[in-house]
């Protein structure tokens, strides 16, 4: 599985997604893995252009 981890470090949302990721993977929360991995898919600036 391949999780979305090309998350801009200034964008408060998907640093905080990816510690609940983190979490999830914790406590084995799949589903909420998933959930966090689609949030951080959907955040707009998933393609970053330099
Ligand atoms: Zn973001």
């Amino acid at each position: 599985m391949a999780d979305p981890d090309q998350t801009d470090p200034t964008c408060d949302v998907c640093a905080a997604l990816v510690v609940q990721r983190a979490e999830c993977y914790r406590l084995r929360d799949l589903s909420g893995v998933v959930d966090c991995n689609v949030e951080i898919r959907q955040h707009p600036h998933t393609e970053v252009s330099r």
